[in-house]
């Protein structure tokens, strides 16, 4: 009879939790009283706070040579991506905007000689995007608007780096499934990748070479998509 008794209490008790469980689920992540219950919450929270610090650092880094962090984020992005992304449809799906933006923003940046224009002959309504001496010189300085995010992730354990980065390409990979974000250069999305061992074990046909976790690319270069 007493297992009886705590049989009952313990499916009670594990029905309420669940109940409980689901009306969080329900709730906001920034509903307070669900968010300090739920790991998930806080962690959706973590990465907001986070993705706020990235706006105040380019905001502060595009003040100081008065241009918008758009228009910084272009020059960083032309000054690490070859000639086939530095054309205006390549942008804007990179950056998640219209063409119609994005050949704004490049407009100002010729304007201000930190672009030049490479018409293509085939075409001459497309153009490759060149940065001048000047626009490769402030994409340099503040591309290491970043550096503030980079101190505390480097003090990491090198396993919580592993984690943390498999972790957020795990993220990153369900959102650019679900529509949210467009390209991504990343291993998991390229034909060159191959993936065994329920998915712990990671080969890169094109260097054929097998990759650790930290080896796995956000951007790659040699990306080549993959259309599943
Ligand atoms: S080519 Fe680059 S993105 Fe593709 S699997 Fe190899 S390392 Fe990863």
């Amino acid at each position: 009879m007493p297992h009886i008794v705590r049989i009952t209490t313990f499916v009670g008790h594990f029905t309420q939790w669940c109940k409980a469980m689901q009306r969080n689920m329900d709730k906001s992540d920034f509903d307070l009283t669900a968010q300090n219950q739920q790991t998930g919450s806080k962690i959706v929270a973590s990465l907001e706070r986070i993705a706020q610090a990235f706006r105040v650092l380019l905001w502060e880094e595009s003040k100081m040579f008065s241009l918008s962090p758009i228009q910084v984020q272009v020059l960083i992005f032309l000054l690490h991506h070859s000639e086939e992304k530095r054309k205006v449809s390549y942008l804007a799906e990179e950056f998640n905007m219209t063409k119609a933006t994005i050949s704004d923003t490049v407009k100002t940046l010729e304007q201000k000689k930190l672009i030049t224009k490479a018409y293509e002959q085939h075409d001459t309504r497309s153009y490759i995007i060149h940065l001048t001496k000047k626009g490769e010189d402030i994409a340099a300085k503040t591309s290491f608007f970043t550096k503030e995010i980079r101190t505390p992730v480097d003090k990491l354990h090198p396993d919580d780096k592993e984690n943390l980065l498999l972790s957020l390409i795990s993220i990153i990979r369900h959102l650019n499934r679900s529509g949210v974000i467009t390209i991504q250069r990343m291993c998991m999305t390229c034909s060159y990748y191959q993936s065994s061992g329920k998915g712990q074990k990671h080969f890169c046909k094109l260097l054929n070479q097998n990759l650790h976790a930290a080896d796995l690319r956000v951007d790659c270069p040699e990306h080549q998509m993959k259309y599943e």
